[in-house]
């Protein structure tokens, strides 16, 4: 999702240039950034692969593996270690991952993650809706983070 306005804060300057403007767009406290200035951003799904040697049960078969990675009670962060522990084993995962660009977050897909573009939302209300949306995830084979929400992929 997009924010409609970016205006410029103190917070967009950097000790380098302490000059009143925004350090990337050099426009001044007070007025908007440029429509291409890195400080505006906007929300997007994106879908991440990675490739990867893992170590299971000599006898888990295709099925029991893919079984024990999307639908078994082990949590997907579970493996975030694995991951740490492949870059640096690997030196980085340049070489073993890949993200792609799926299209513009929606809100529903910003209601997923709890990742707002335009925070207008309380803690608590982020965690109630969080709640509400728990186990709605979809289950997509392999590892990958994805999100359908209502965003066009
Ligand atoms: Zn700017």
């Amino acid at each position: 999702m997009k924010k409609n306005y970016w205006p410029v804060t103190t917070e967009d300057e950097r000790p380098a240039r302490m000059d009143g403007t925004c350090f990337y767009c050099g426009i001044k406290i007070g007025g908007e950034h440029k429509q291409d200035c890195v400080i505006r951003e906007r929300t997007i799904v994106v879908e991440l692969r990675i490739k990867m040697v893992r170590k299971v049960p000599e006898d888990w078969d295709k099925e029991m593996i893919e079984f024990h990675m999307n639908e078994s009670s082990s949590c997907k962060d579970n493996i975030l270690s694995e991951i740490n522990d492949m870059a640096e084993r690997c030196g980085c995962l340049c070489s073993y991952a890949e993200g792609i660009f799926l299209g513009e977050a929606g809100p529903g897909d910003e209601e997923y993650c709890q990742l707002y573009i335009n925070p207008a939302k309380t803690k608590e209300e982020n965690q109630k809706s969080a709640q509400q949306l728990n186990g709605n995830m979809p289950v997509v084979k392999g590892l990958t983070f994805i999100n359908t929400g209502t965003s066009p992929v």
